[in-house]
């Protein structure tokens, strides 16, 4: 569905040169989960903006269905995110003098608030609906930010660390949550290996150099890593 071919994305800090992706090649499949390890600074946010079109590549090239994302008018990609891609990140962003659930209506269609209301029953959620943010516990609020992820049913969600900042428990559920009512790809990026068991593919970013790493199955379906750290 997104197919990045030798991207890279280089920034400019007071004349220095950042690579903070290179030469990255990455097939995102329809409905996978696509895991991404790696320390801080290593590039992960970086791909994240690469593989949604939020920024172009400084070379190569990252394609929708296709089409190059340098190809489509800017218009057009925001309306693709939008429409076809949902977000989560690792702090919570909630409009405080709304309800959990009126957050999530903000991006719903008309027949939004009955699937909304499903949703928050299907996760947990359903007392805490009318609740305002501030009422929340941190992994509260990161489930209703997941609920919000999924109301249009993107074809991809790209989480960006949506652990990073929840006890392990809490960070466990928003993962399950995500990747059992997901209708499209998922994908996580993580700097804890844990959270990514239930990935598909696991890759590592170091430097901003991406590569996929071997996985094996044990017998639970769980995955284990065997060439990481
Ligand atoms: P991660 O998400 O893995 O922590 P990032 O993608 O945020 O990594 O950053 C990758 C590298 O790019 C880091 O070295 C970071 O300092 C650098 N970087 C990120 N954004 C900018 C920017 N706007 N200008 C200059 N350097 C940046
Ligand atoms: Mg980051």
């Amino acid at each position: 569905m997104i197919e990045a071919k030798r991207a890279s994305l280089v920034y400019q800090d007071h004349g220095r040169e950042v690579f903070a992706c290179r030469d990255v090649d990455l097939q995102l499949e329809d409905d996978k989960f696509f895991g991404v390890l790696g320390p801080s600074g290593s590039g992960k946010s970086s791909l994240l903006y690469l593989l949604s079109g939020l920024k172009m590549p400084t070379s190569g090239e990252v394609a929708y269905r296709g089409e190059p994302y340098a190809h489509m008018a800017e218009r057009s990609r925001g309306e693709l995110r939008l429409s076809k891609f949902g977000f989560v990140f690792q702090h919570p962003f909630l409009i405080g003098y709304l309800t959990a659930l009126e957050n999530v209506l903000l991006v719903g269609s008309n027949d939004g608030e009955e699937r909304a209301k499903d949703l928050f029953s299907r996760m947990g959620l359903a007392e805490k609906a009318h609740r305002m943010p501030a009422e929340l516990s941190g992994g509260e609020k990161q489930r209703v930010c997941v609920a919000r992820a999924l109301l249009s049913e993107p074809e991809i969600i790209f989480a960006d660390e949506p652990t990073a900042s929840l006890d392990h428990a809490s960070g466990e559920t928003v993962i399950d949550l995500l990747n059992t009512f997901r209708k499209g790809a998922l994908v996580v990026v993580s700097h804890d290996l844990s959270m990514l068991r239930h990935a598909d593919k696991i890759y590592r970013m170091e430097d901003g150099r991406l590569a996929q790493v071997n996985q094996k199955r044990s017998s639970s379906g769980r995955s284990s890593i065997s060439d990481v750290h």
